[in-house]
């Protein structure tokens, strides 16, 4: 097909003009912009000095990270260098280091130029070096190079290079700022974490309830937001606990941040760096804020128990209130159960139980209202740190309401009775002024215990309130006991006075002793005497035991007792045994005397002696060994004693009789079961227990003879004690009947006032005057009894 000129001219394109300068640096700008690294730009940049400039060697100083004070080279890719690239060059003597300080560009004619990087430019040929400073606001990353192995014409337009210097730079701070932004959102994003570890670390802290949870949480969560290696706490006062490991000190590598409570500094918290450079800003800010937190989980701690304290203490006197009281009473109850499963609970002197005591101010209501509030509670303030002192530090004294109440710690009735004793004490020995005249203050005590059967606080609690109402009623100022029976009110009191009592007559020696003959009613038979214990009267009247002995078997003072009478009687003993010059001054005729066929004046001294001992006594663990010392430092030859125990008593604590009397009998004394019959023991227990005596009790000895079935039971008693070969006494032979009755039956021995009434033990036993007025009413009877008991 033919092609017209003007269609070919049309067709022709257009004479392709090269480039301008301007344009390709706007290509290249363009892609500068684009480029994501500076490894990136030098390539693009290269490649255009490469096509477009006679441009011989181009380079790239940067100035050193590290090092400000010098600039490495780097070889534009393709590009061949003068330099061989990553050499560094001081920035003080080189022409690159002048541009560098002056921030302009310079075209520099090596000839005239002595810098080390001139030298080395020289020597392969270079004529002249253009040095551009690469710039980007105010930072100078380094320079733009281009070397000329002949001198530049001005076509060379350096200008351009001026341009592309700029470009250049610019583009490096843009890829720096964006590196820079990456750093920081980086360094931004280790914040968030290491402050959200912080804050979980604040919150576990504000958690501790004492300060080694606070160090336990230190030393599992602190590396979290600190890099340390070591942590520490001391107290001020005290030396350094490590919390990690045993810090040694490094000054460079230690912190001691100060730990305060309420402004005060309370201790402080050691930490140890991980790196050999020490703690950084970041690490040291973090750690002063992880002490802050420590002091305010302190403080938090020291509120809280502020807190609780007022919350369970009484403002007035410190004392607890009755949330704590109740919990401390709970436990002690809890306790008395577990002690129960434990132990057989026998209750004898050293049995130790729980009580409550209730304080009551007497007169309190009235003197406060004279004296005035302040005064009042000062005396109330004075009153608890009294009884504070008094009571125990496993006593829990409390203020409950208005009333004071202490929770006493175990201990026997005996001690917890003497203690509240002192509290009355304290509380009276208070100098109370109030108008200056001095006012007598007192207080009335009322004292329950309780053990594992009790039910609840507010009944023991109920019990020792209307004790202390007891002891108000008697006129206050004195210690009164919890009836165990609600009913009898009056028994209460006399057992509270009578501890007091019993006491009392234990220190003084108070008690007396009688004793009561124990005849033969057979031919052969012994002689004896049984001890009875009494105490006597202000005006002379005597009280007989029943009266005190329960209450001293309830309140542990049995043990005191028994072994009191029995040192007391066996001394008495002794005595006889050894005076028996006293003798023949008392004749038959005197009513008590009384010769067995064949015997000499001294034979007048009864062979035995028989002791009571309550079982109480016997289960007390101690009483052994000092009964035992007793016997043995007595002067009485030991197979003449006879200790009686009762037969309802050793039943019930069969193990713990049978254990003692065998004890006891290795030494020489021997045993008589006493009241026997009531308990219907069997033959077997008898025989288990192998006692010398059967003292077949009173009520089966009364009638014996006119009453068939008691002759029988009596006859019975008699083969069962014969089989075993065990000696049997009546007991309360009361006339000549039952006397005649129990010869017959073979019985070894009679009791009784119908044989002889109890008299003082001198008499009984021999050793002083008789003494006509003195209960002998009856000595008619007793000679006429001897007379049948001897008459064989
Ligand atoms: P028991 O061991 O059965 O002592 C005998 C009691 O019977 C004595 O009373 C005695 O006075 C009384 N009695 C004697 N003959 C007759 C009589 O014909 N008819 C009547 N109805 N009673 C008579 P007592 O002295 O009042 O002693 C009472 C109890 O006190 C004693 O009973 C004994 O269990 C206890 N007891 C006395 N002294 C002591 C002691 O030193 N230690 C201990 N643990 N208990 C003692
Ligand atoms: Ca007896
Ligand atoms: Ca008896």
């Amino acid at each position: 097909m033919p092609t017209t000129p003007s269609q070919s001219s049309a067709a022709l394109p257009p004479k392709r003009l090269p480039p301008s300068p301007e344009a390709l640096l706007l290509a290249l700008a363009t892609g500068l912009a684009k480029a994501e690294a500076p490894e990136a730009m030098l390539e693009l940049v290269a490649a255009h000095l490469r096509e477009n400039l006679r441009a011989d060697r181009a380079t790239i100083c940067l100035i050193d990270q590290s090092d400000p004070e010098m600039v490495e080279l780097v070889a534009l890719p393709g590009s061949s260098s003068s330099i061989a690239a990553g050499t560094k060059l001081p920035i003080a003597s080189t022409i690159v280091g002048t541009v560098i300080r002056s921030g302009e560009p310079q075209l520099f004619v090596l000839d005239e130029r002595e810098e080390s990087d001139a030298q080395s430019l020289k020597k392969q040929g270079v004529v002249a070096a253009f040095v551009a400073p690469l710039r980007s606001g105010e930072t100078t990353y380094g320079t733009f190079n281009i070397g000329f192995l002949q001198k530049p014409e001005p076509s060379d337009s350096l200008e351009l290079l001026v341009l592309l210097a700029e470009l250049l730079g610019s583009q490096l701070g843009r890829v720096d700022a964006q590196a820079e932004l990456q750093r920081e959102t980086e360094a931004r994003r280790m914040d968030a974490i290491r402050i959200e570890r912080l804050h979980d670390m604040e919150s576990h802290l504000f958690q501790a309830s004492n300060l080694n949870e606070i160090l336990a949480i230190l030393s599992s969560q602190v590396s979290d937001v600190a890099a340390i290696s070591g942590l520490g706490y001391s107290k001020v006062g005290s030396s350094r606990t490590p919390a990690t490991e045993d810090l040694p000190f490094d000054p460079n590598l230690t912190m001691e941040l100060s730990v305060f409570v309420e402004d005060e500094m309370v201790g402080s918290l050691w930490v140890r760096s991980s790196q050999p450079t020490g703690f950084s800003e970041v690490d040291q800010a973090t750690l002063v804020s992880v002490a802050s937190f420590v002091s305010r989980a302190l403080q938090r701690i020291k509120d809280r128990d502020e807190l609780l304290f007022i919350a369970n203490h009484d403002h007035l006197t410190g004392l607890v209130r009755r949330h704590l009281f109740d919990e401390a009473f709970e436990l002690a109850l809890r306790n008395a159960k577990e002690a129960v499963h434990s132990t057989s609970g026998s209750a004898d002197e050293n049995h130790e139980v729980a009580a409550l005591c209730f304080i009551d101010l007497d007169h309190f209501k009235l003197m406060n209202d004279m004296a005035g509030h302040v005064a009042g509670d000062g005396l109330l303030r004075d009153i608890a740190a009294r009884i504070q002192r008094t009571v125990g530090s496993n006593d829990v004294p409390s203020r409950l309401g208005a009333d004071f109440t202490v929770l006493l710690s175990n201990r026997t009735p005996e001690r917890h009775y003497q203690l509240c004793q002192s509290i009355v004490r304290a509380v009276a020995d208070i100098p109370f002024i109030s108008n200056e005249r001095v006012v007598e203050m007192t207080a009335s005590v009322g004292l329950a215990f309780f053990d594992h059967r009790a039910s609840s606080v507010t009944e023991v609690l109920a019990s020792a309130e209307a004790a202390c109402q007891e002891a108000k009623r008697l006129g206050g100022d004195q210690v009164a006991l919890e009836s165990t029976d609600d009913v009898d009110q009056a028994a209460r009191r006399t057992a509270a006075s009578w501890i007091k009592r019993l006491q009392q007559t234990i220190e003084n020696d108070d008690f007396v002793l009688h004793a009561q003959p124990i005849h033969p009613l057979q031919p052969g038979s012994f002689r004896a005497a049984e001890v009875l214990v009494r105490i006597q009267n202000e005006d002379g009247s005597l009280v007989p035991p029943d009266r005190f002995i329960p209450i001293a078997e309830q309140y542990g003072l049995i043990c005191q007792l028994d072994a009191w009478v029995a040192r007391n009687a066996l001394d008495a003993m002794r005595r006889a045994i050894e005076e028996p010059s006293l003798s023949p001054s008392h004749s038959p005729s005197s009513g008590e005397g009384g010769h067995l066929p064949g015997t000499g004046p001294a034979d007048l001294t009864p062979e035995l002696i028989f002791i009571n001992l309550s079982i109480n006594s016997i289960s007390a663990a101690s009483f052994f060994e000092r009964l035992k010392e007793v016997v043995l430092n007595s002067g009485v030859p030991t197979d003449r004693i006879v200790f009686e125990i009762t037969e309802t008593g050793s039943m019930h604590n069969f193990e713990t009789t049978l254990s003692f009397v065998n004890k006891m009998r290795e030494i020489g004394p021997r045993f008589a079961m006493d009241d026997f019959g009531v308990g219907l023991s069997s033959l077997g227990y008898l025989r288990q227990l192998d006692v010398d005596f059967l003292k077949i009790d009173g009520s089966l000895i009364h009638d014996v003879g006119r009453d068939p079935i008691k002759t029988t039971m009596v006859g019975a008693i008699k083969s069962m004690a014969d089989a075993l070969n065990i000696r049997t006494i009546a007991e309360h032979v009361a006339d000549d009947r039952e006397l005649t009755a129990l010869r017959n039956l073979g019985i070894d021995g009679v009791q009784g006032y119908f044989v002889g009434h109890p008299a003082a033990i001198e008499r009984a036993l021999r050793i002083a005057p008789a003494d006509r007025n003195y209960g002998m009413a009856q000595s008619g009877i007793d000679q006429q009894a001897r007379d049948i008991a001897t008459r064989s």
